[in-house]
């Protein structure tokens, strides 16, 4: 494919710069996405004009400095935001991030240069086609994801154009090429140069994607920033519900999720604590009692210093406590649970039980129609609006009052009230429930 529907505001303003006498290209992830078929999330216009002819050039359009020293100017068009950059060659990197600075070229090729890997380093415009000086199209075509140039040399530049392969692979299905993967390996290290939430961000979509073989692959580099995920490589759980390893149980576990992310979080961490807290039974059988806190304090560990979302903590940490806790198809047991941890909470925690099973021996996963069940129980309940919250109880705190009862009593008898109308004890209705408070017969 040659020609690429360019969103109108893109193919405008590499029309405005060509006519002021620019060269101008979509480049990078747009390229890409388009060859993949995939809709791009933005678009990067790379040009020869210098950051003030682009801003005189494209005058008439909104337009916001984001990062002029690096050459880049944000058209804001139709609410689409898009970079445009000034072809540049990167300066000195000193701290594996990010150069300490740019120098503006007028050579396309240059520019295209600095790029990390030849999928990403193709250019586009109308007039001219695609630029692919890398091979960028070809190694699509196959799958694989290469860097430009001496990948040792590319990853000292920028740590994070290690994780970033990762992303690439889980994202696009991309295998990474021989010699780049034995750099990601090598190379390994310079994540811990790297911001916390800029490894989340690439994180976060290496999860999101198909991650399987990318955790199995490169869990070393993982450990780098998640140490204790190299404990569980290899780590025998010596018992007949695990026919897999701690690792391949947490691989098969995350990737039998949903891409959602703070399901994907949960899974990658809710195993993790088991190497700290193995222990061997005198019939050779291995117990893990307590793992559940062992993984809570190491995913809180984590997801402070990746700097996650409180939302993000607060839900993950839920899912790692309550992934062992029994979950039955009886109407009593789930109502609980809606109660005690919201609707929403209870069907991702179904969801955790039956990914967390379905990395478990065949077997033992007998237990997934269950979790079904409880499911298909939870949304009747929810849908016939059946009791299972103090606000849904037919009588109130006031009405508690009225019977002469102070204090935490009310809330002591209320509570007691909801007991029985979740247990199928009385009926949840002021009458009845009254009368038998009153009388003292409930
Ligand atoms: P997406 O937008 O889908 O996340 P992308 O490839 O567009 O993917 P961006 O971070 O938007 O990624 O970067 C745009 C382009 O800039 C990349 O395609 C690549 O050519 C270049 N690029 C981005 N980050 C780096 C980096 N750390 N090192 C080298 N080149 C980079
Ligand atoms: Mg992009």
């Amino acid at each position: 494919m040659n020609n690429f529907a360019l969103p109108k505001p893109v193919s405008a303003i590499i029309e405005r710069l060509n006519e002021c006498g620019y060269e101008a290209y979509a480049v990078g992830g747009c390229v890409r996405n388009f060859m993949l078929g995939i809709e791009p999330k933005d678009y990067d216009i790379t040009t020869s004009a210098r950051p003030e002819e682009t801003k005189a050039a494209l005058c008439g359009f909104r337009i916001v400095d984001t990062g002029i020293k690096y050459g880049t100017v944000t058209v804001i068009s139709d609410k689409m935001p898009i970079e445009v950059t000034t072809y540049r060659v990167d300066g000195e990197y000193t701290d594996n991030r990010r150069p300490e600075n740019v120098t503006f070229t007028t050579k396309l090729a240059e520019d295209l240069k600095r790029r990390d890997f030849t999928v990403n380093a193709m250019a586009y415009n109308p007039a001219v086609g695609i630029v692919d000086i890398f091979g960028g199209r070809s190694d699509l075509k196959v799958g694989i994801l290469r860097a430009i140039g001496d990948p040792d040399e590319r990853f000292g530049e920028d740590g994070l154009r290690i994780l970033r392969a990762l992303r690439f692979a889980s994202c696009y299905g991309l295998r990474i090429e021989d010699k780049t993967a034995e750099s990601v390996h090598r190379n390994r290290h310079l994540l811990g140069n790297i911001a916390g939430e800029r490894i989340a961000a690439e994180l976060n979509r290496i999860l999101c994607g198909d991650c399987e073989n990318v955790i199995r692959e490169y869990y070393d580099v993982i450990s780098v920033f998640l140490p204790e995920l190299a404990q569980c490589y290899k780590f025998d759980q010596h018992t007949k519900y695990h026919d897999r390893d701690v690792l391949e149980h947490i691989i098969a576990a995350t990737a039998a999720i949903e891409p959602v992310l703070h399901l994907r979080i949960t899974m990658m961490l809710h195993d993790i604590g088991k190497p700290m807290y193995f222990t061997m039974g005198e019939d050779g059988v291995g117990h893990f009692k307590g793992h559940a806190k062992g993984s809570m304090m190491i995913a809180e560990k984590f997801l402070k210093r990746l700097k996650y979302s409180n939302e993000i903590t607060e839900k993950v940490m839920l899912l790692i406590k309550t992934h062992d806790i029994p979950i039955e198809n009886r109407g009593p047991l789930i109502k609980r649970y809606l109660n005690r941890y919201g609707e929403d909470m209870f069907f991702d925690m179904v969801k955790v039980h039956i990914a967390d099973d379905m990395g478990k021996s065949s077997e033992f996963r007998s237990r997934i129609k269950t979790y079904h069940d409880a499911e298909d129980t939870a949304r009747r309940i929810i849908a016939e609006r059946e009791c299972f919250s103090l606000k849904q109880l037919a009588v109130n705190g006031n009405d508690i009052k009225a019977l002469g009862f102070r204090g935490a009593e009310i809330g002591e008898k209320l509570r007691y009230l909801l007991d029985l109308v979740i247990d199928g004890k009385c009926e949840n209705n002021k009458e009845a429930l009254l009368a038998g408070l009153a009388e003292g017969n409930l």
